[in-house]
């Protein structure tokens, strides 16, 4: 069995779920005692927020190299980002490491063509939905086009990703919000929608 590098933190709260369900998907495959091999780097995630809203993101990648570079030493055959955002260096933190990234997007990307799926919905930070790092390679690779809520709604899916779900918060009229935001996505159209942000599924 290969060694998984999960690479979290960005929120702990969505990062114990991965743990979780990378368990439980190899248990359900092996069987009996079987779980999966992991070395986790858990990050504290307030500096590297701080970092973001000064948009400084040689700060982040330097940081996440580090850790990611420190998996690959203790044993990690792959490396996975617990977060969508941060897939934004995804490209810088592969070319420091030998062990291959396995990209969110892709992963994302080979559901939707399992169901068929061409147009969907993205939900995620402002970073995902506005910066072209996540929408451009399910369009370029894939050929998945994707459908954004409006600025405002935007806005609100973003605060309640950092005020509320990274913090542990999961309030029912958050969730009614992001429901009415999806049926507006799918009224446009969204054959789908990804939860492109590692918190939402909590919600
Ligand atoms: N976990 C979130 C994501 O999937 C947001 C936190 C972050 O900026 O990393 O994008």
């Amino acid at each position: 069995m290969k060694t998984i590098g999960l690479l979290g933190g960005m929120s702990w709260e969505s990062s114990q779920i991965y743990y979780q369900q990378l368990n439980r998907l190899i248990n359900q495959q092996l069987g009996g005692l079987h779980s999966a091999k992991i070395i986790m780097a858990s990050v504290d995630f307030a500096p590297l927020e701080a970092m973001m809203l000064q948009g400084n993101w040689s700060g982040i990648e330097d940081s996440l190299i580090k850790h990611a570079k420190n998996l690959e030493l203790a044993g990690a055959d792959c490396l996975i980002i617990a977060t969508n955002t941060m897939h934004k260096l995804a490209e810088g933190i592969s070319a420091a490491i030998d062990m291959p990234l396995l990209h969110i997007a892709d992963a994302v990307a080979k559901d939707l063509q399992r169901h068929q799926k061409s147009k969907v919905g993205l939900l995620g930070t402002q970073f995902t939905m506005e910066e072209a790092f996540y929408r451009d390679r399910l369009l370029q690779n894939f050929g998945i086009e994707t459908i954004l809520p409006d600025s405002t709604d935007r806005l609100l899916i973003n605060e309640v990703i950092f005020n509320q779900l990274c913090q542990g918060q999961f309030l029912p009229e958050s969730k009614q919000a992001y429901l009415t935001i999806i049926n507006k996505l799918h009224q446009q159209g969204a054959q789908a929608i990804i939860l492109g942000c590692t918190e939402i599924g909590l919600l």
